[in-house]
């Protein structure tokens, strides 16, 4: 039987909506700053969706589109004057940022009770401690495509495909925190398949199309395909979904998978960041 589709796209909507009337209701807003430097065009993308949902969302949002060329101690500053802004609930900066500006300088200089992103060490330590204020939307929108399939996390094994300290690491943890038995393959990973072979759940973060082949993915499996790659002017996730589908339980689309559900748990940890700001300010 082929898998069921897991539609990233409609549970992310309806996460949106419910968000949307929480904010309805709400007299102050949530407010979220999307800091740009210079003009990648898929980090334009990814901005627009980000300014798009906010404003649906009902947030406060601030955007800030700023030179390639600016400099270290200005853009510092810039994320300094957000980290004090009360209606300012959560500052991102988008990354990749251009060579010249240290991106984990910048990173950290986002204040742990607004970094929405969750990728400054403080967030992703209490993460690591089990103690989490902000999760990565990224991984959290992974493991909640994982339960809304009803398919219980404990117990399971799990292989995260990717180690980096954004996806792949924060993904494993949490599935960790879910009593799964994870493991974790990267580059260097030698016969991959033997693990993948082996796991309940399955979530690729590598950034290369189509290496998740058939032969890789156990039968039933839940898979989760984080990775969007543009080939022949088509976005393509990390796994051959067309064959893969035939074997695996579940799987999520590229696009429409992992991309909207990662969107909607921005909007939540904004929402979370307000909440926060409430505790820190006491
Ligand atoms: P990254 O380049 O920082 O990390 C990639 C990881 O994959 C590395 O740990 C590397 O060891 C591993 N890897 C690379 N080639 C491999 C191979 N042949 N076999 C096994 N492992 C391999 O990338 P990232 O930021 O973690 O993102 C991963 C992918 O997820 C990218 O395609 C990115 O665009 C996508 N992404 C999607 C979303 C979303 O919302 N859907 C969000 C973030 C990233």
């Amino acid at each position: 039987m082929p898998a069921k589709i897991i539609d990233g796209s409609k549970i992310a909507k309806s996460i949106l909506e419910e968000i949307k009337h929480k904010v309805k209701n709400m007299k102050q807003k949530p407010g979220l700053a999307l800091v740009m430097v210079g003009s990648n065009p898929a980090s334009e993308v990814y901005v627009n969706f980000k300014e798009k949902d906010s404003k649906e969302a009902g947030f406060y949002c601030e955007r800030y589109n700023l030179k390639e060329d600016i400099s270290e101690m200005d853009l510092l500053k810039l994320v300094t004057e957000l980290n004090q802004k009360p209606e300012i609930h959560g500052v991102l900066v988008q990354l990749p940022l251009p060579k010249h500006l240290d991106e984990k300088l910048v990173t950290n200089s986002i204040l742990p009770q607004k970094d929405v992103d969750g990728f400054t060490p403080l967030s992703l330590g209490r993460l690591l401690c089990e103690d989490t204020i902000m999760a990565p939307a990224t991984a959290r929108a992974a493991i909640n495509l994982i339960e809304s399939t009803g398919i219980k996390i404990e117990g399971k094994n799990a292989v995260v495909v990717g180690r980096s300290n954004i996806v792949g690491k924060p993904t494993a943890l949490m599935l960790l925190e879910k009593n799964a038995t994870v493991t974790v393959c990267h580059s260097k990973t030698k016969n991959m398949a033997e693990f993948t072979k082996k796991a309940d759940i399955l979530v690729v973060a590598a950034g290369r199309p189509n290496l998740i082949t058939k032969e890789m993915v156990k039968e039933g499996a839940v898979v989760i395909d984080v990775g969007i790659n543009r080939v022949g002017g088509k976005l393509v996730g990390d796994v051959d979904f067309e064959k893969v589908k035939e074997v695996a339980g579940f799987i999520t689309p590229v696009p429409g998978g992992v991309g909207p559900m990662t969107r909607a748990m921005l909007m939540e940890n904004t929402l979370k960041a307000m909440e926060l700001s409430k505790k820190f300010s006491k």
